[in-house]
Parts: C-alpha cells; sequence; structure tokens
C-alpha cells in the first residue's frame, strides 16, 4: 500500500477546517482534537511541551491504517518538522490555504463555532447553521470564540505568520510540492489535487 501524507496549512478563518471535511476518503489526524482527548485544555492558551505534540501526532500516523492522511495544525514548529523527517514520514503535498488579512478578519468577524465539535458556521448566509446557535453537525451549541475578537485575533494572525513561515521554507527545501489554494474559492476545489 502506497500511503499519501497531506499537510493543510492555513491562517485561522481560512476555512482550512471546512476543506478538510470535504475530503472525505481521507483521514484527518488533527492536533488539536489529540490534544483535547488527551485532557489538555487549549482554550487558557498554556503551552503544551513540544515533544508531547510530536509523540502523539507521530503515534497516530503511525497506528493509522489509512491510504491518505491530512494532518491538519502539524507541523507548526520547526522541531515538529523535524520529528517526522527522524521517523522517515513522507510528506506528499502541502495545501497552503491563503487569504489576505482583511478576509480573514471579516470571517473572524461573522464566524460561529461549535463548542462540542470545532466545526465552524457564519452569521451570514454562507454557511450559515440550519437552526439558529445549533451545529448541523453534532447538534453541539454555536458559540462566537472570544478569541475571535478582534485584537486576539490580529495577534493570532501574526502568531501563525511568524511560525508558519520557516515551515513552509523547510518543505521548499525538501522539495515537498507547496500547492497554494485561494481561500476565496469553493471549498470542492481542494478535492482535485487530493
Ligand atoms: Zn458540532
Amino acid at each position: 500500500m502506497k500511503r499519501k501524507i497531506f499537510v493543510f496549512i492555513g491562517a485561522p478563518a481560512s476555512g482550512k477546517g471546512t476543506r478538510i471535511m470535504e475530503c472525505k476518503e481521507c483521514e484527518s489526524i488533527s492536533t488539536s482534537s489529540l490534544l483535547r482527548k488527551k485532557g489538555y485544555d487549549l482554550s487558557k492558551g498554556t503551552l503544551i511541551n513540544d515533544e508531547d505534540v510530536c509523540n502523539l501526532v507521530i503515534e497516530r500516523i503511525m497506528e493509522s491504517k489509512s491510504e491518505k492522511i491530512i494532518l491538519d495544525g502539524f507541523p507548526r514548529t520547526e522541531n515538529q518538522f523535524w520529528a517526522l523527517r527522524k521517523k522517515e514520514i513522507r510528506i506528499d503535498k502541502v495545501f497552503y490555504i491563503k487569504a489576505p488579512k482583511t478576509i480573514l478578519l471579516e470571517r473572524a468577524k461573522n464566524r460561529l463555532t461549535c463548542i462540542k465539535c470545532q466545526a465552524s458556521f457564519t452569521k451570514t448566509s454562507f454557511k450559515k447553521p440550519k437552526n439558529y446557535g445549533i451545529c448541523d453537525l453534532c447538534g453541539g451549541k454555536l458559540v462566537e470564540r472570544p478569541d475571535d475578537s478582534k485584537e486576539i485575533f490580529m495577534k493570532r494572525l501574526d502568531v501563525f505568520f511568524m511560525q508558519t513561515k520557516p515551515i513552509i521554507k523547510l518543505f521548499e527545501k525538501y522539495l515537498v510540492p507547496i500547492i497554494e489554494i485561494d481561500a476565496t474559492l469553493p471549498p470542492k476545489e481542494i478535492l482535485k489535487y487530493i
């Protein structure tokens, strides 16, 4: 079996999660959901040991029997990048979902997030939930995330760009194809490349 592993990189509110959900034949391995399952509270912004993150994600990749895997939120640090290489885990493609800051800010302002499954919806007609305040996928409550407020969101964007640039450079250096996806295109467009 020839397994394919894709890395998805996208700023907060870029629509990364929505695109990952479109890729139904891929197994998605999300750093944040693995950490949540282990009992980490991510809402407090606590620093999590990078070594723990690497072990958790790599263990999950090794266990997986899927032919196609999406890594969501990994590698986020250079250390995580090297951890993949050390284990000889080959990445087939990197998808970089790109959007101008102004669009990201606008989206964050209109975003509603499910407290149970983290799916996101909008207050505007695009991706509005079927029932007011309730998640279409799991019935969980939809809330405005406190970290989507303008000031905190701007900081999250800065952190994202600061962390991402060196990782993209590393992938480039090791000749992993990087596919830039325009975040304003419909999410289904991603399927052309998977
Ligand atoms: Zn939900």
